[in-house]
């Protein structure tokens, strides 16, 4: 760990722990978290990829202390891919219980990362775990559990891809806190960066200073700016030894963009700062 980095979490008075996963806040989330935790409220995680949504998730179960089960949500999740189902074993027929029901049933937190990717079942179940029931009723097997306190919901989406078809539904939403999640100030990135890479933070600065005008460029000519993420391989290739246009290259334009028009606008801004 870094000395800066000593010193935000001294700022942050938080304990430095080995076995928890690095998480440097950009705001009060981590506060807000543990509140909604204690108070067994369900939380929607909102932010572009790469912000730190899944990290920020890992960080808390383990400063907490639970169980983590994660779900990457893709279009054909159903319903069952969360609570479980009948499967074959040897002759018999056994119930195998899906990520949700075991998070119900052992406690912890179930982490859903884009949620409004998985089909509309979901949805179904969902309802009577994020209201005061806390219930996940189990139709094919008749059971209807209850959730212990120790269990927590947690959702996250990305509003960058929404489009009408795929957009979480007000009944949906309204029955979660909420949180917005962004990239970080520039400070804050270059720590970030310097920890995960191990790249000196000078040069993790020009970096994030890169990121910064190809975030400007979201809209215009990006469908999404560049990601914490992204940073971190590109960090990552030039500490490993890689010329930094390579690594640039490699890291930053190409993952963004397929139109050669596009890419070479990029590449002229990554030239013009190295
Ligand atoms: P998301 O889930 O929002 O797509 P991730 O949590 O996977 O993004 O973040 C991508 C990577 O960026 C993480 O693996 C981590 O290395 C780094 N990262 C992003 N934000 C932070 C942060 N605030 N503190 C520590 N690492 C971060």
């Amino acid at each position: 760990m870094t000395q800066s980095t000593l010193s935000r979490c001294a700022l942050h008075q938080d304990p430095v722990r080995d076995d928890i996963p690095f998480y440097q806040p950009t705001g009060q989330e981590v506060a807000l978290f543990e509140h909604a935790y204690r108070q067994r409220l369900p939380l929607l995680l909102k932010g572009p990829t790469g912000c730190g949504k899944t990290r920020f998730v890992r960080h808390m179960a383990a400063r907490l202390g639970l169980p983590l089960h994660t779900v990457a949500c893709h279009d054909d999740l159903t319903a069952s891919d969360l609570t479980g189902r009948y499967l074959l074993k040897g002759g018999d027929t056994a119930w195998s219980d899906g990520p949700l029901t075991r998070a119900v049933r052992e406690g912890g937190i179930c982490y859903l990362d884009e949620v409004v990717e998985a089909r509309k079942d979901v949805t179904v179940v969902l309802h009577p775990l994020t209201d005061d029931r806390r219930l996940l009723p189990l139709e094919r097997t008749g059971e209807r559990l209850e959730a212990p306190d120790d269990f927590m919901l947690v959702v996250s989406y990305n509003p960058g891809y929404q489009h009408i078809l795929k957009t979480l539904k007000p009944s949906t939403r309204q029955r979660f806190v909420a949180i917005s999640l962004d990239f970080p100030d520039a400070d804050t990135e270059v720590d970030i960066v310097a920890h995960e890479s191990g790249l000196s933070r000078g040069r993790c600065e020009a970096l994030v200073n890169l990121a910064a005008r190809l975030r400007a460029m979201k809209g215009q000519d990006l469908e999404e700016g560049v990601s914490t993420r992204l940073l971190i391989y590109c960090a990552s290739l030039i500490q490993a030894g890689m010329p930094v246009l390579d690594a640039a290259r490699a890291a930053l334009l190409e993952p963004l963009s397929d139109d050669p028009d596009v890419l070479k606008g990029i590449e002229d801004v990554v030239t013009a700062t190295f």
